[in-house]
């Protein structure tokens, strides 16, 4: 397997980002002055200095979101003067492209082609956010007989606490936040302690674009300090959460006792099924590029393919060809798709779920070893054939580049496997027959279904899962209602009828 490498990295990785938080308008350190360093998990050197804040922080932060709210302008303005806020914003991001992907690269080791790919595609999130904060409207009932009128409005829902991970950190914010804005929201948000980053430098954005002090407030640190006290908060009002099923779980329970609304975006098992008749070429890069795209710490990772019986052990062979070849190494290098693992637990934990799949009788077939380099956290591409079903590997998310071959008989059986899970984020089908495609899309319980195609994505377009991948969707037209409340106002027009007068 070839491992690439880039001289002089010191050069390029320039001086560490010192980044701030934002609360009330001021970016800031916390109130301690406590702060933690992120290093590299390719380069081992410090590349980013940040506020390692504490509840305090958090619960001013809220304060000002929630003051923000009931007493500033934002959920009153017009939507086309947010909306001219949210394109300053996306303006603001297209200028610092190459600054917000170097800084998105080095913490989370992913190439950085890929990462500025990720910032220039949040410009079109702001935009199309944008554009809803214009279009967004309630219903008019004019169908209730002569004397009524029904009326039901949106309202902005008001605070919302923002929690993101470590694996797309500006891109999944981005999918978040501007909806939540072009609604009316105030928010409060906080990013994984791995990747502050670009979320601190969007802080900058924000500030520049003019947005009103408070509206958006950010605070960094770890989830039990910052961010459980901006869960059940009673100045809060929503919260929106992307990361593990656990903490997922842990959120929905607590966002509940308190009577919170609460969207999850969580993990998945996605499976991508193969049937003989697919475009061969096509499926065997879609399944390489859906296992190793982010070194498959992405919740929509192709993480499993279904391969039917009578191409199973040729497709296999294909794509253990096709993987051997994908270029490993330093994220700084043009050429590399993939780059270094996030942490060394989260490498751990990958390791140890290959060990368990092999000690469960499964065939390590490609790779499954840590790749002996001078610094950084790196594994070789893995496929494990010979999975059965009851397997972990088959069932549970690994969140590393481990793809995982199963095989099956009939259409029915492929479906049954592809449902076998406790997930349902995304799955793709690959066949040239469209009875086949269209009978599994339908069939199979899973928020997104590819068809002849992988991981393409559409500010249009919803996102969200079934079963423990989450509560709600995120984009699409409906991503602005999901921050509103809806209000009814019924009016009555002419003489109202007594219900009783007394004699
Ligand atoms: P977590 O779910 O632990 O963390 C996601 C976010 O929640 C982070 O900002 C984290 O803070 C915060 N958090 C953690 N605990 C709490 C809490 N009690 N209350 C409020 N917020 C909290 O994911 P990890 O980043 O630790 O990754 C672990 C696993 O999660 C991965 O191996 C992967 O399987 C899965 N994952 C799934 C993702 C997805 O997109 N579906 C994304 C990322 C991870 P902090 O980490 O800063 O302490």
């Amino acid at each position: 397997m070839q491992f690439l490498t880039v001289e002089n990295t010191t050069q390029i990785i320039g001086q560490p980002y010192k980044g701030r938080m934002l609360i009330d308008g001021e970016l800031c350190e916390a109130h301690s002055g406590a702060s933690a360093e992120r290093r590299s998990p390719a380069h081992d050197v410090v590349v980013g200095i940040y506020p390692d804040a504490a509840q305090g922080d958090a619960e001013r932060a809220v304060d000002a979101a929630r003051a923000a709210f009931d007493e500033g302008t934002w959920p009153n303005m017009s939507g086309r003067e947010r909306a001219e806020v949210l394109l300053k914003v996306a303006e603001g991001i297209s200028a610092r492209v190459e600054e917000m992907a170097l800084i998105e690269c080095l913490e989370t080791g992913k190439p950085l082609s890929q990462a500025r790919g990720e910032v220039s595609g949040c410009v079109d999130l702001w935009k199309y956010a944008a554009s809803l904060a214009r279009t967004l409207h309630g219903e008019s009932y004019n169908t209730l007989g002569e004397s009524h009128l029904g009326v039901v409005l949106r309202q902005p829902v008001g605070v919302v606490s923002m929690i993101t991970p470590w694996n797309f950190p500006i891109w999944i914010l981005s999918q978040k936040l501007p909806f939540a804005l072009a609604a009316g929201c105030t928010a409060v948000i906080k990013p994984s302690e791995l990747t502050n980053g670009t979320t601190l430098m969007l802080g900058e954005i924000l500030v520049e674009a003019g947005l009103p002090k408070g509206v958006v407030n950010i605070v960094t640190g770890l989830g039990p300090a910052v961010g459980q006290p901006l869960v059940g908060h009673p100045k809060v009002d929503m919260v929106s959460f992307t990361g593990s099923t656990r903490v997922g779980r842990l959120i929905a329970a607590e966002a509940g006792a308190a009577l919170k609304k609460v969207s999850l975006e969580l993990g998945g098992k996605n499976p991508q099924i193969i049937f003989p008749d697919c475009d061969w070429d096509a499926a065997v890069d879609a399944v390489v590029f859906g296992v190793y795209f982010n070194a498959g710490e992405c919740c929509n990772s192709g993480s499993r393919i279904l391969v039917h019986k009578d191409i199973a052990e040729r497709f296999s062979e294909a794509v253990i060809e096709r993987a051997r070849q994908v270029p490993v190494g330093d994220p700084l290098h043009p050429d590399v798709k993939v780059g270094a693992i996030i942490s060394e637990m989260q490498l751990g934990g990958i390791q140890a779920a290959i060990e368990e799949a092999r000690k469960a009788g499964a065939t390590i077939s490609l790779g499954g070893e840590r790749h002996e380099t001078e610094r950084g956290l790196y594994l070789q591409p893995t496929i494990v054939t010979g999975v059965t079903p009851e397997m972990t590997i088959a069932r549970e998310e690994v969140f590393g580049p481990v793809l995982s071959v199963l095989t099956f008989e009939s259409v029915d059986e492929a479906i049954a496997l592809a449902n076998d899970t406790c997930y349902g984020l995304s799955a793709a089908v690959w066949s040239k027959d469209i009875d086949v495609c269209l009978k599994a899309a339908r069939k199979i319980d899973a928020g997104t279904v590819w068809v002849n195609t992988f991981l393409d994505g559409f500010a249009e377009l919803p996102f969200g899962g079934f079963r423990d991948s989450g509560l709600g969707r995120e984009l699409g037209h409906h991503a602005v209602e999901d921050y509103t409340e809806q209000k009814t106002v019924q009016l009555h027009i002419g003489e109202r009828q007594n219900w009783w007068l007394p004699k």
